[in-house]
Parts: C-alpha cells; structure tokens; sequence
C-alpha cells in the first residue's frame, strides 16, 4: 500500500480480494520517498492538468480515461487506469474493478476489456485512493510492468495531486449520474404518467360518452364550460347553450341548494374533492330534477373542475311511490279502528299506530322500543304472557294466536280495561314478529251492561205498568203478553201464544178478527180492530180496542209486532150516551130556535092558507056565474092545490126540523139548503129590523151531507147574527150569507153580521157547550153546529168584520173530495 491513511478501516484486510502481489513486494511510500527522485517537471504537469479540467467540463463520460492516460503520461508507467471501490452482490466483500484504463503501447495494446492492478505481472504498483464526501471510493493506479524504471517520491506526489482530480472527478460524475438517473426515473414517471394519463383518459372519455350520467366542467366563476348529453339532456339545455356560456350551474341551482353548493365549493378548494351529495337542478323548464352530485377539481390550486351529477328522478319517485305506500298502509293502519301493535321477539314494541295511542295513552315515539309487556299488560297478567311467548318459542305453538280473545289490559294512567285481541306472529328469516289487533271493548262491555239493565227495567215496567201490552213475531205468531193480558183473558203464557188468544175473542168478532190481524202482517199495515174480548174477572165479553204497529229495521223488514189491549167498554157505553144527549141537545136547540121563529113560521104558513081561501073564494064565486065559468073556476082550483101542496111542503120542511131523526147523508146543493134556510127565517129577522141578504156562487159542487143538520146550523148562525143586532138602534143591522168554492174540493159558506163583534175575552169560549152571553140562552148552538160541521168533515170558525160585526164560516168538502 501506497499511502496508509486513516481511513484504514473502510479496507479491512480481510476483505483485500488475493491478488498477485504478495505482501512483500508492497513498498511502503517512506521507502518511496528515500529513493533519488527526478525533478518535478510542473510545466508538464499544469497542462496535464488543465487538460483533464477542460475534459471534465467537455465530455465529462470520457473524464476517467482521460485520467488514466495522463497517469500514463506524467508517470511514464506502463500501464494505469481507475478502479472503483465495489461491494459484491452480498455486499461482504469489496473488490476494485477498473472503470478505466491505458498501457503503453509497446506492452501490446489498446485499451484491455478487462484490467487491473494485477493483470499483466506488475513489478512496481503505486497506488493512491481518492475519497469523496470523507470516504474512500476507488484508488488510481500506476505499473510498471517492466524494470525500465522505479516510481519515485515524484511520481507519488503527482500521483497524489491526480487522485485529488479523480476525488473531484468522480463527485462530479456522480452528481452528473444522480442527476441523470433522477431526469430518468423523471423521465420514466411522466411517460408512465402520461401512459395512464391517456389510458385513465379515454375511459374517462368512454364514461363520459356513455351518457350514464351527466359529467360537466365547471369554474369556479360558475360557468360550465363543457358538458355530455346526459347532463344537457337532464337539465333540458343544448350544446349551443353551453358554448354560448349561458348555462351557469350557481344558476341552476335552487335557492335552497345553494348553501350545499357553497359547502361543496369549500370541500373543493380545501381537498380538492367533494363527496357526492343530493341537490337539484332547475330544468329549462323551470321545473326541478334531483340528483346526486359529486364534483373534483382538475387541478389542485386551480379554478376548472368535473363534477358528475346522477338524474335521481327515477328513484325519488320510487322512494315518493313507496312514501306514499307506506303512509297510506300508515294511514290505513293508523285509521283502524283498532289498536294495531306490533312487538318484536324480544317483546320490544316496534309498531304502535294512532288507535294504539288513543287507547293506551302512550304516544307512539314513546311507546317505541319500549317493552310490551309493562306498558300493556297488568302486572298480574305479564308472568302468563312470558310462560305463552316461551312456550310459542319452543313449540311453534301458541294459545292465543291466530283467534280472537278478550283479556285485560293496562292504559298509561294505571286503569285496567278489557280488551279483544287477535295476535299473528310472522318470521322473516330467523326473526320473529307479533302483530297484534286490539280493540277496546270497555265502551261494548258498558254498552252490553246498560242493555241488560235496560232490559230489565223495560221487563219490569212492562210487567207492572197498568196497561196491556202484548208482541208478536214477524208472522203475526203472539210471543208475549204482559201480566195485564193474562190477568184480563185469563189465559196463561202458554194459551196465549201463537193464536192460542183468539180464544178469549167474542165468537161473532173472532173471523173478523183473524181476518184483520193477517192482512196487517202480510201487508205491514198498522193493526186496529175493535172487539169483544172475554174478560176473566165477569166472564163478560167487553168492547176493547186492539191494536199494534210493526217495528221494522233500516230495510224496511218487519222485526216484530208490538201491541196494546184498550179495554173502551166502559168509554164506549159513554159516547153512546153522550151521542144521545146531544142528539137530544141539537133536538132542544132546533126546537127552541123554532119556538123563535114561530111567527115567521105562521106568517109563512098564512101565506099559502090566505091564498087558499082567496082562490077557494074565488072558485066559488066562478062557479056560481051563469053559466058558471068553469075554466076560471077550474084554474083557482088549481091555484087553491098549488098553494095547499106550497103549505103542505112548508109544514113538511119545519116537520123535518122538530123531528128527532138519525142523520142521512146524501149530496146536496149548498146553495138550495141556503135559500131554504132563508126562508124560514127572513120574516123573523126582518121583524129584528135587519135585512137579510145573499151573495150565492153559481155551479157549486154538491157536497155531501145531512141537509136538516146543514140547515139546523145555519139557522143558528143567522139567528145569532140577528140577535147580536137586536140591540144597536142606530146601526145598519146588515146579515151577509155567502157561498164560494175556495179550493178545488172546498166550499166556503159565512154568514156576516154588523153587530158588536165577538168579544176578546170571550174569544176562546166562544164554542164551549153551555156558553151563552144571553139571560135566555142555552149555549149549545155554536158547539152543536161545530160538531156537525166537523162530523161532515169540515171546519167551523169566526172571524172579525169590518168595520164591525163578526163573520162566521165553515167549510165544507165537496162530494167529490169525499170519495
Ligand atoms: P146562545 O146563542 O144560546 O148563547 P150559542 O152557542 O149560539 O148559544 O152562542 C154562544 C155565544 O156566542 C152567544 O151567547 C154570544 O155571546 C156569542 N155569539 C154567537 N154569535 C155571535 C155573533 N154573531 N156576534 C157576537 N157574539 C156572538
């Protein structure tokens, strides 16, 4: 070794591959050193020098050899050259291969393929390491190969300057290497870039092109700059649009998105991406489009971005269709008038709809998730609801499922209620469902309760009260009949059943009877029958009223028939003899108000006797003539018939009046029965000073009547008209009577007077039987004559005339309106 430095153990002698040279022909450089050294020849030196400085900075590859050759030349050695410092592939052991260098060229040769110290037998080797950075890195070399010459102290300190050079050399082709290999693997990363740049791009471009979704390129100044057929398609704009730069997505934006937008700006600028996120755009239209969009800037730090935006249209109406399904199933099970629940397998409520709410006052968001059991099932009961939902568990079996049963159940304030329920359990794989309906039947069990009550109460007073009262089914078949009914007829429950009652009915009513109850049934028609009835009590047969209506359902289906017993025997003998009495009152009546009309009545009577003897005298006179004159005699004869037929009518008329006769009804001229009336009483009432006039309607219908009863009122009416005159001195006494067809199947009759009027206070009276207002009166005419008027179904009323008086009417049907 040349030079002994202190970087000794960067070689560690075991690492010195063997070579050639043995150990002893190493000389040491102080040997070196002592050896007759020729003189330093700079001149040479500083050319050689600064010819390897300008091959450095020339061709910098061809530095090393250029470094090997001036050794060659300034050291006159054989051969020299330059190894590198070199660790094998394991990196133990180090080696020097020669990267450069030369021979002479009498030792035969060019540059050899392979060199080194070694090869060919050297007799003389100097060598001198150079380092870089503080390490050692290769040596440089000279041999001799010949004994030509020995190296000196010169050719060391030459050598020692070159190795400096090759330390600068080797720093600098090293950096030329770093940065050579660094441009490389540049170089090899942008091409590989570039490689993928163009592969990502044009599937980028195949996925743009596609039109699956919409892809654009944005700015940040809110243009879009280019855009793919799905996303004008989607937001209804053209090519033309886009490149006009009208289309804005900050634009298309909605008010309420743009808050997500600005987040998203913010994402971009900050990550240079956003996570896709749901917006809408505004179409050309006007109307909306969601979408999920996502966006990434281009460049980082730049202003252009791509951002995809998928039409959600599809799917928001899906996910609308399936709202809608659900809130209707919501809305349907929500409007059930049940209570519908549902637990899970655990017993944790996850369904609670609004009936569940009403019914046990938990609302629904906190009845969620709670456990069934302690929110609807009393305390007592939830031990019982465990065993059953084990049981279920491990025998598939359950006793309340899939049928409907009624328990007890618990609402949120503690109250114990009774309840229906029907449970069904589901499986969806390995999971287990209970939907239960529950219906809250307190209201049913109250309801059931009253009923029973009611039943009861209506039983009782059915049994106890004072009425009989009896039912039948649809067909007419008696079902009951009240304790009354059986202590009437004497038949037990039993024989009044079916028709087991006709047996208490009078023989000659029975068919009718019978006859009567079954039209009824089959037509539905209120049944009412009067008949004999046997009465236990006497055995006396006694006139009741039976009667009974159907109670029909919202069809119109007879349910049942429900009925009474009226026994009228006693109210019955009543009317007879009240009819009696007032048959005999009206009697009365007409005969006094004949009494008063008695002068009339002669005077009347009178007229037709005068006539009598008038043409009786005359007859005579004819016949005593000579010749008698038998045509004249022969018509006073006749006149003497006339007027004798004329008083035989009129004694017949008042006969009619004061007889005592069961009404007849045939149909009569109003207006005749008004003119006879008037004959009976105009002398009598022009007597009163009051004159009597008429105002008759011409073709009147007949009306169906009792022509005395008719008259026997309207006597009454003028009598009292003119009575009610009698004592005004200074008045005109005037008495209206007229008659009119009001409606179609009514006539109207009134009887108008002058007179005082009827008195206020006596207004309400006016018809009472027995009231009068006269010292003489007997008070029954109005009363007789309304119930006349009312038995020919009319109506008889006053009324007030003007300026004074009164004025009394009564209609009347015609003939016709009583068929
Ligand atoms: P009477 O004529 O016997 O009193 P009515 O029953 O005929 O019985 O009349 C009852 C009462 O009605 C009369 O007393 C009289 O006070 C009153 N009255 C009847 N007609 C008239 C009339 N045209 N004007 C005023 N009052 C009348």
């Amino acid at each position: 070794m040349a030079e002994s430095s202190k970087q000794d153990d960067v070689f560690p002698i075991a690492s010195i591959p063997e070579g050639a040279a043995s150990l002893e022909s190493i000389v040491s450089t102080e040997e070196l050193r002592r050896r007759p050294s020729r003189p330093p020849d700079y001149e040479k030196e500083n050319r050689a020098l600064v010819a390897l400085a300008s091959a450095l900075t020339d061709s910098s590859s061809d530095i090393f050899q250029a470094l090997a050759d001036t050794i060659l030349d300034v050291t006159q050695c054989d051969s020299s050259g330059l190894s590198l410092l070199t660790r094998d592939n394991v990196g133990k052991k180090f080696y020097w291969p020669a990267i450069a260098g030369a021979w002479r060229p009498h030792l035969g040769g060019d540059t050899p393929g392979g060199f080194g110290p070694r090869m060919p037998a050297a007799k003389e080797c100097l060598l001198v390491p150079f380092y870089a950075e503080g390490k050692a890195v290769g040596t440089i070399w000279a041999i001799m190969h010949s004994v030509r010459r020995q190296f000196d102290a010169e050719d060391e300190r030459i050598m020692h300057a070159l190795g400096q050079f090759a330390s600068a050399a080797y720093r600098t082709m090293e950096s030329i290497d770093d940065l050579r290999i660094e441009i490389a693997a540049r170089e090899k990363a942008e091409t590989m870039l570039r490689e993928r740049a163009t592969g990502l791009e044009a599937k980028i471009r195949r996925l743009v092109n596609a039109n699956i979704m919409g892809v654009f390129i944005w700015n940040l100044e809110g243009k879009i700059v280019e855009a793919n057929e799905a996303f004008l398609n989607m937001v209804q704009y053209n090519h033309e649009n886009i490149v006009s730069g009208s289309v804005r997505w900050r634009d298309l934006t909605p008010e309420e998105w743009r808050g997500w937008d600005e987040l998203a700006v913010a994402n971009l600028k900050a990550t240079g991406t956003v996570q896709p996120y749901q917006k809408e755009f505004f179409r050309r239209d006007g109307t909306r489009v969601p979408v999920l969009a996502g966006a990434a800037m281009l460049e980082d730090g730049g202003t252009d971005g791509v951002a995809f935006a998928l039409d959600l249209s599809d799917q928001k109406r899906a996910e609308e269709a399936f709202r809608r399904v659900e809130e209707k199933a919501r809305s349907i099970v929500d409007s059930a008038l049940d209570a519908v629940v549902a637990m899970d397998a655990d017993g944790i409520i996850t369904d609670w709809n609004k009936q569940a709410e009403v019914i046990f006052g938990w609302p629904r968001p906190e009845a969620l998730g709670r456990g069934m059991a302690e929110t609807i099932i009393p305390v007592q009961y939830r031990l019982s609801h465990q065993t059953g939902l084990r049981h279920f568990f491990k025998t598939g079996e359950g006793a309340v499922l899939n049928r409907r049963i009624e328990i007890t159940a618990l609402r949120r304030g503690g109250e114990e209620f009774p309840v229906e329920l029907t449970i069904t359990p589901l499986q969806s794989g390995d999971t287990w469902t209970f939907s239960a309906f529950i219906r809250d039947i307190s209201e049913r069990r109250r309801a059931e309760k009253e009923l029973r009550e009611s039943e009861l109460n209506l039983r009782q007073m059915t049994e106890t009260i004072p009425e009989m009262l009896w039912s039948a089914s649809p067909d007419g078949a008696v079902e009951y009949g009240n304790a009354r009914v059986l202590a009437y007829t004497g038949l037990s429950a039993g024989e009044l059943m079916g028709n087991g009652w006709l047996k208490s009915i009078h023989p000659d009513d029975a068919d009718r009877v019978a006859r009567t109850w079954m039209s009824s049934v089959t037509t539905g028609t209120p049944y009412r029958v009067e008949v004999r009835t046997l009465r236990a009590a006497d055995r006396t047969y006694r006139w009741c009223v039976t009667s009974a209506l159907p109670l029909l359902d919202p069809q119109g289906q007879i349910l049942k028939w429900h009925g009474t017993i009226v026994d009228m025997h006693d109210w019955k003998q009543a009317q007879e003899e009240i009819r009696n009495t007032q048959v005999e009152l009206a009697h009365i009546n007409r005969a006094m108000t004949m009494g008063e009309l008695a002068a009339s009545i002669a005077h009347e009577v009178n007229q037709p006797l005068a006539a009598i003897i008038a043409s009786g005298d005359s007859c005579t006179a004819w016949l005593a003539n000579e010749p008698p004159n038998l045509d004249k005699a022969r018509t006073a004869a006749s006149r003497v018939i006339q007027a004798a037929m004329q008083a035989s009518d009129i004694v017949q008329r008042i006969r009619a009046l004061f007889k005592k006769t069961p009404s007849t009804t045939t149909p009569l001229e109003i207006n005749d029965v008004i003119t006879e009336t008037v004959s009976f009483v105009d002398g009598e009432v022009r007597r009163k000073g009051v004159s009597l006039n008429t105002r008759l309607a011409l073709d009147l219908p007949a009306v169906l009547g009792d022509r005395v009863q008719l008259q026997q009122v309207l006597l009454n009416l003028v009598i009292n008209g003119a009575e009610a005159m009698a004592g005004a001195e200074n008045e005109p006494r005037l008495l209206l009577i007229q008659s009119a067809l009001t409606e179609p199947h009514r006539i109207l009759v009134s009887i108008a007077d002058t007179g005082p009027g009827i008195d206020p206070h006596q207004e309400a009276r006016l018809f009472a039987p027995f009231f009068t207002s006269k010292p003489e009166g007997l008070g029954m005419g109005l009363s007789i004559s309304r119930s006349i008027i009312e038995a020919h179904g009319g109506r008889l009323w006053a009324t007030r005339n003007e300026p004074r008086g009164a004025i009394f009417h009564f209609a009347l049907p015609t003939a016709t309106a009583n068929e």
